[in-house]
């Protein structure tokens, strides 16, 4: 099938049996109707409608050699940079039908994580995982499989590692191996989407050693599994959804993070990666982490530009949009936006290829990207927050301009500009009050992919302090011993980027089509 329509997709994730969900405490059997989680099934859903409709379709579909079929581009292996900035349009583009965080880009990353995680056991030798890894890709390809990508643990005391915590839980671990599976224990933290998936991909969030070697685990599951519990965290103004109405309910797709417990789960065999493999963990977490840095660019600057078009619009309904700092602060709103898209971009098309048919991200650039994104939302939003005035926090609810004895008066004292209407500002407040300030633009944007400090450990190993130095030396007159090399940047190369350069062997995936 490769492709499946937004309906398709509703009706598979309609029933839950096995896995338990909680929202607000009460379980939950169907997330498509649950008034808390339909906004967000609703805006998991527009990543299956983008490859059927107009705009999107060129985007959202790609084109499988696993499977000789088109497939979702959120399933999709990168075959090449120009895909990789395919996914940050895309993003981009579908930010701008949701408003919202649509959710599937961990499981996208976490697959392309796999991908050349396995390819790089495979060429030290050990080439199961990777065999197991492309039958497990090939069946989310053909089914077009809606995933989660579940990497933070619960963590517990963040200075020690998985195996010095007194809670022995406090990373997923493996508790039984027998020989046709595995058991784990332990919790996933923060996991987007996670109720509306039908897969979770789980992998390690650190690096580890050997001391820590039952947590170095990577494996896929039904989110429909015996000993899964789901429980929904709540959001900044959650409790609107509830009360039916349409203008307070906005906007009315939206994400949602849930805590996953695994409590004694079998994972079959077939469907682990990684098993004890902790050599691997560091590269996997530099890999994906990168990947999903890249991507921010993209659907951050898509909600910038829903806050934008709605800071103009109420400028407007104000009659304020020609004044000379609002102009000003809506061009620095457009500079900041483009800036997180230029970054994401920028990741994209200077990629690394470290396995022949493969692509990651160029890792400056997406620690950079990243950066940008956990800065300027924040930026946006204050801007947005100064043109919409004290409205934004201060409008009266729709159920009061519904009130028949207040209609009138909420009418004649909300309307600005004739042309204009009371329930046209409320709405476009509405919007703007849950994106400029919500989980996806003002949260999500700091920690998603890693806190800030996780990037800045990044650009700091990346860069290379000596090289500028002696550069500076040398343009001072000073003695200097710098080695001009062909590379414009100072930068050193992350372990994958060497990996990259020294491979000239095909692929195990080349070596098994042979
Ligand atoms: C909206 C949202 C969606 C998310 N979606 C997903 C998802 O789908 N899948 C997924 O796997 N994860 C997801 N995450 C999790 C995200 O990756 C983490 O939030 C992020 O890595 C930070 O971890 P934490 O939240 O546990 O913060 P903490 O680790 O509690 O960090 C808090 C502070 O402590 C600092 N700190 C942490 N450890 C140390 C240390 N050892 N030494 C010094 N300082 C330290 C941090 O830098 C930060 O300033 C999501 C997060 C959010 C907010």
């Amino acid at each position: 099938m490769g492709l499946r329509t937004g309906e398709q997709y509703l009706e598979a994730i309609k029933v839950r049996n096995k896995a338990e969900i909680y929202v607000l405490g009460k379980e939950v059997k169907d997330v498509t109707t649950h008034p808390f989680l339909k906004p967000s099934v609703m805006a998991f859903k527009a990543t299956f409608d983008a490859p059927w409709e107009e705009d999107t379709k060129e985007l959202a579909r790609a084109w499988s050699p696993f499977i000789n079929e088109e497939v979702n581009r959120f399933n999709h292996i990168h075959r090449s940079p120009e895909d990789l900035a395919a996914k940050v349009k895309l993003l981009r583009k579908i930010s701008h039908k949701t408003g919202a965080c649509f959710q599937r880009c961990v499981g996208f990353d976490a697959l392309n994580t796999l991908y050349i995680i396995t390819e790089l056991m495979a060429q030290k030798g050990k080439t199961e995982p990777k065999e197991k890894f492309v039958e497990y890709l090939k069946t989310v390809q053909k089914k077009d499989l809606a995933l989660a990508g579940a990497m933070t643990d619960a963590k517990g005391v963040r200075t020690q590692k998985p195996s010095q915590q007194k809670n022995k839980d406090a990373y997923v671990r493996v508790t039984e191996v027998t020989k046709d599976g595995i058991y784990v224990s332990g919790a996933k933290a923060n996991i987007t989407g996670v109720a509306a998936s039908e897969e979770i991909v789980v992998l390690p969030t650190r690096a580890m050693g050997p001391e820590d070697q039952d947590y170095a685990v990577a494996f896929s599951i039904p989110t429909d599994t015996e000993g899964i519990k789901i429980v929904v965290g709540r959001q900044l103004n959650d409790a609107r959804r509830m009360e039916e109405g349409d203008i307070d309910a906005l906007p009315y797709f939206y994400n949602h993070e849930g805590l996953v417990i695994f409590d004694n789960v079998f994972v079959p065999m077939e469907r682990v990666f990684l098993l004890k493999d902790w050599q691997y963990t560091s590269q996997l977490v530099e890999i994906f982490s990168a990947y999903h840095r890249q991507g921010y660019g993209g659907c951050k600057a898509g909600l910038g530009d829903v806050i934008i078009g709605a800071t103009y619009n109420l400028a407007k309904q104000i009659g304020v949009e020609k004044a000379s700092h609002i102009q000003e602060k809506i061009t620095e709103e457009i500079f900041l936006t483009e800036t997180m898209y230029s970054a994401g971009i920028a990741a994209s098309l200077n990629a690394v290829q470290p396995c022949p048919n493969c692509w990651w991200v160029n890792p400056m650039h997406a620690n950079v990207t990243k950066h940008l994104v956990a800065r300027f939302p924040a930026q946006i939003s204050q801007l947005a927050i100064d043109i919409a005035g004290g409205i934004i926090g201060t409008a009266p609810s729709e159920w009061d301009l519904k009130n028949p004895k207040l209609r009138e008066y909420i009418a004649k004292y909300l309307q600005g500009v004739e042309g204009y209407t009371a329930e046209d500002r409320l709405r476009m407040v509405r919007l703007l009050e849950n994106v400029s300030m919500g989980v996806a633009f003002m949260i999500e944007s700091v920690h998603g992919a890693g806190s800030p400090a996780a990037q800045r450990i990044m650009f700091s190993r990346l860069y290379d302090l000596n090289y500028s130095e002696e550069v500076a030396k040398k343009l001072a007159g000073m003695k200097s011993n710098v080695r001009f090399t062909e590379k414009a940047e100072p930068w050193r190369e992350t372990e994958t980027e060497k990996l990259a350069k020294s491979k000239t062997a095909p692929s195990t995936e080349d070596k098994l089509s042979k």
